[in-house]
C-alpha cells in the first residue's frame, strides 16, 4: 500500500485552513486572536481544534499513541473523512462485508462511490478471498465490522489479518461493540499495518451515544490527514468536557459492560423457549438477532405495547430477524413478560 497513491491528489494538494487555535494554543494572559467575546466563560472560548487532553486520556486507555488517534462527531465522521480523502467520486470504489452497518453504503452515496457488498457466509462468517477478488486498482478501502451490526458475531481475526496482509488500500474495522466481545480488538495490531484503521466509539460500552464521540485508531499519516480535512472544531467543548468528566469511570463502564453480558445470555436462553423463536444468533455484541415465525407480526405486536426493536426481515441473509438490544435487567424482563402474553 502507497499512502500517498491512495490519497485524492486535491487532498494532497489542500491547503488546511489555519485557525486562530492552530496558530496558537498554549496558555496566555489575554486572548485577542480569535474574536470570541471576552464573557461567558468558559463557553466562549472555540474548543481545543485537536482535542488535546482528552486524546491523552484515550491514548492511556488505549494504550495506543495519542498522534495515532483521531476524534471525531461519532464514528460517522471518520467514516465519512475516509471516503472524501481516499475516494474519487464517480471513479473509486470501496468492497465491504454484507450485510452489515449502513452508514458505508450511505457515506459512499453521498460521495458517489461504489459500493462493492460481499455477502457473508451462511455462518456469518466472511471470507478474506472473497474480499479481495471483489476489489480492482480503483478499490481504495475495506470495511469489515466486527463484531457485526446486525449480525453480533465478532469476525475472525486470521481472516483479518489476511486481508489487511494482502489488500491493496486501507482496510477500515468498525469495533462499536468490541468491548462486548471475548477476542481482542485488532488496535493492537496498528504498529505492524499502516494500512489498518480502527474504528470505536464512546456510543455503545461507554453509555455516551448523546454526546456524539467517535474514535478512529490509525497511523500518524492518515491521522495527520484527517486533521487536515476535518471541521476546525469538530469536537465542541461541551462534549470534551462530559468525555473527560465519564472516561474517569473506566471501571463503571467495565460493570456496565459485565452486567450487560450476563443479561445477554439471561435474554437469549429466555428467548429461546418462545415457540415462535426459531433461532437466537451468537452474539459477541450488546444486542441479539433473533430469527422469528413472523418476525414483522412480532415487531407490529410489540411497538404497539410501547417495546421498539428492530426490524430486520428484510436485510439480507437476516430474512425474519429481529435485532434486539440488552436493555436493563428491568427493560429485558418488560420483553419477556409481552411475549409472554402472546403464548
Ligand atoms: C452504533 C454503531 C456505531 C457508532 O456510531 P456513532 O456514530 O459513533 O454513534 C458505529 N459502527 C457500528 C457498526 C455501529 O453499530
Amino acid at each position: 500500500m502507497n499512502l500517498d497513491k491512495l490519497l485524492r491528489d486535491n487532498i494532497k494538494n489542500l491547503k488546511a485552513y489555519s485557525s486562530a487555535r492552530d496558530e496558537f494554543s498554549g496558555e496566555a494572559m489575554v486572548f485577542l486572536d480569535a474574536n470570541e467575546n471576552p464573557f461567558n466563560a468558559p463557553y466562549n472560548r472555540y474548543p481545543d481544534p485537536l482535542q488535546r487532553e482528552l486524546k491523552d486520556k484515550i491514548a492511556a486507555i488505549k494504550k495506543c499513541p495519542a498522534e495515532q488517534i483521531f476524534l471525531g462527531n461519532g464514528s460517522d465522521e471518520p467514516i465519512d473523512l475516509l471516503f472524501r480523502a481516499f475516494c474519487e467520486p464517480g471513479k473509486d470504489n470501496i468492497v465491504s462485508i454484507d450485510p452489515t452497518y449502513g452508514m458505508y453504503q450511505v457515506a459512499a452515496d453521498i460521495n458517489n462511490i461504489e459500493i462493492r457488498k460481499v455477502k457473508l457466509k451462511e455462518d456469518y462468517s466472511f471470507s478474506a478471498d472473497e474480499l479481495l477478488s471483489a476489489a480492482d486498482e480503483n478499490t481504495k478501502l475495506a470495511f469489515v465490522c466486527s463484531p457485526n451490526n446486525p449480525t453480533a458475531n465478532l469476525m475472525d481475526k486470521a481472516e483479518m489479518l489476511k486481508l489487511i496482509q494482502n489488500f491493496n488500500g486501507l482496510v477500515v474495522v468498525d469495533e462499536a461493540y468490541i468491548d462486548f466481545a471475548p477476542g481482542a480488538s485488532l488496535l493492537t495490531e496498528l504498529p505492524q499495518y499502516p494500512n489498518l484503521v480502527v474504528l470505536q466509539t464512546f456510543s455503545k460500552a461507554w453509555g455516551m451515544a448523546g454526546i456524539r464521540l467517535g474514535m478512529a485508531f490509525a497511523s500518524t499519516e492518515i491521522i495527520r490527514i484527517f486533521n487536515k480535512i476535518k471541521y476546525p472544531y469538530n469536537i465542541n467543548i461541551l462534549t470534551q468536557q462530559k468525555a473527560l468528566e465519564l472516561i474517569q469511570k473506566e471501571s463503571e463502564k467495565n460493570k456496565w459492560v459485565d452486567l450487560l453480558i450476563e443479561e445477554r445470555s439471561r435474554l437469549a436462553e429466555q428467548l429461546r423457549s418462545f415457540p415462535f423463536v426459531v433461532k437466537i444468533y451468537p452474539s459477541d455484541a450488546n444486542f441479539l438477532l433473533v430469527k422469528m415465525h413472523d418476525a414483522r407480526g412480532i415487531y407490529d405486536y410489540l411497538v404497539e405495547n410501547g417495546i421498539i426493536v428492530r426490524d430486520r426481515s428484510k436485510v439480507i441473509l437476516c430474512d425474519d430477524s429481529l435485532r434486539v438490544t440488552v436493555g436493563s435487567p428491568e427493560e429485558n424482563e418488560i420483553l419477556i413478560e409481552k411475549l409472554n402474553d402472546l403464548i
